[in-house]
């Protein structure tokens, strides 16, 4: 028997209205905070993310789903919405219109070929807020809040913000010098990939998940202790910001994120358990990634939140999903002459913009009710001989058990009461 790929999930009818919450508190909460809907393809030319998420990332080294199409142009499934975002914002020519543009996506699948565990699968799918244009500490405490209200409006809890400022090309390559002269000595005492770090990508020694290699994290410079001047206003404006909202918050100097387009602000959103692969959620400021994509100098931020962790934390948390109210009628029918009659009702009722079926034909009554009361319905709607002859539909609330015979031109109204 054919399985789903490892790592990818299918998303069963049962699970949709849990997608379905999170997708319209997300898409009310970024209307509410003037982001406009993107979709961008769910695959892109490989350079795109080579040249934007970095060659010496666990990402593109490890990770993407890549292949050579029948032209032989290599193509790469996305792993992050980014850097396709900003390729869509150059394409479509928005930087005339008013910056910064805030752009949001919605159940947008990703794909990282990573080891499948709980909450991490080679499949996923993420909400993500870009506002490009914009070099303001302001449009990141933006990000954050909005970021921070979605996990709220969902009623999350006990969640960390960790923020921290990795600095632009003027105060980095100081801060990387005094991070190679640190680990410099310990490179014996480190594991395989972090002595391939200390070369190709020594920000990445900081956020090792190896306990062997994490101690030395603790004790290494602090890229927030060697910002450059505007690159401490950034940061001083950004925690001002967080403090006017109330948003709380914790400087984590380890957290470097693992894509080398950030610069200056870099966040986290942690559930109450500890592990990697608990981040609900995180983005960052990249400036120098427009540029690098061939646009002019465009400074931007943005955020990314996986859709499948929220609902495992929310599961977790014990939360509840709010009732879906939608009024589902099953209609049951008894005889030959009722059969048209049902027919066309359920299709009335249909017509009037409500759920409706049939119950299973050529079942007793008492196997349709079985039927309907495992199928999800609000409302059985019965007709046998009686009822055709007085023109008339029993209604049963299944919640309720109150049962009333209503003209069958009403159905529809008694229905959506
Ligand atoms: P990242 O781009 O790695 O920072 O990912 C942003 C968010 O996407 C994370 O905080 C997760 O919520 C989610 N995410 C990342 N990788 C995976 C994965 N392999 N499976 C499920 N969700 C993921």
């Amino acid at each position: 028997m054919y399985k789903a790929p490892r790592g990818a999930a299918d998303i069963l009818p049962g699970e949709q209205p849990w997608w379905r919450h999170i997708e319209r508190t997300a898409a009310d909460l970024c209307q509410r905070f003037a982001y406009r809907r993107i979709d961008t393809p769910i695959f892109e030319s490989s350079a795109l993310f080579h040249r934007s998420v970095g060659e010496a990332t666990d990402i593109v080294e490890k990770e993407t789903y890549t292949f050579d199409d029948r032209s032989g142009d290599s193509m790469t499934l996305r792993p992050e919405g980014t850097a396709a975002v900003c390729r869509a914002y150059l394409e479509h020519g928005m930087h005339v219109l008013p910056l910064p543009v805030r752009l949001y996506s919605l159940r947008a699948p990703m794909f990282r070929y990573d080891r499948p565990q709980a909450g991490r699968y080679r499949q996923f799918h993420q909400v993500n807020a870009e506002a490009i244009g914009d070099a303001g500490a302001a449009v990141d405490v933006e990000v954050i809040e909005l970021a921070w209200r979605l996990f709220e409006t969902l009623g999350l809890r006990n969640l960390s913000l960790l923020i921290n400022s990795i600095g632009d090309p003027a105060c980095r390559p100081a801060y990387l010098d005094a991070l190679r002269a640190y680990y410099q000595g310990h490179l014996a005492s480190l594991c395989g990939d972090c002595n391939k770090r200390y070369h190709t990508n020594p920000l990445r020694l900081l956020d090792c998940k190896k306990p062997t290699c994490q101690p030395f994290a603790q004790d290494a410079p602090r890229s927030a202790d060697m910002l450059c001047e505007p690159c401490r206003d950034h940061w001083r404006q950004l925690q001002d910001g967080l403090r006017i909202l109330s948003i709380p918050f914790a400087v984590e100097h380890r957290l470097v994120r693992g894509l080398d387009y950030y610069t200056r602000t870099v966040f986290e959103v942690q559930p109450p358990e500890e592990g990697g692969q608990s981040t609900l959620g995180g983005g960052g400021r990249y400036d120098g990634l427009i540029q690098q994509l061939g646009g002019n100098p465009t400074p931007a931020v943005g955020f990314a939140c996986g859709i499948e962790r929220l609902i495992l934390n929310l599961k977790r948390q014990g939360i509840a999903l709010p009732p879906e109210s939608e009024a589902f009628a099953v209609v049951a029918c008894m005889g030959d002459a009722a059969r048209p009659v049902a027919l066309k009702l359920a299709a009335d009722l249909r017509r009037a913009g409500l759920r409706a079926v049939l119950a299973p034909s050529g079942k007793s009554l008492k196997a349709q009710m079985r039927y309907i009361g495992a199928s999800g319905a609000t409302h059985a709607l019965i007709l046998g001989d009686d009822e055709l002859r007085q023109g008339v539909v029993a209604i049963k609330t299944l919640a309720t058990g109150d049962q009333r015979l209503v003209p069958l031109a009403d159905a529809p109204a008694a229905i959506a009461l």
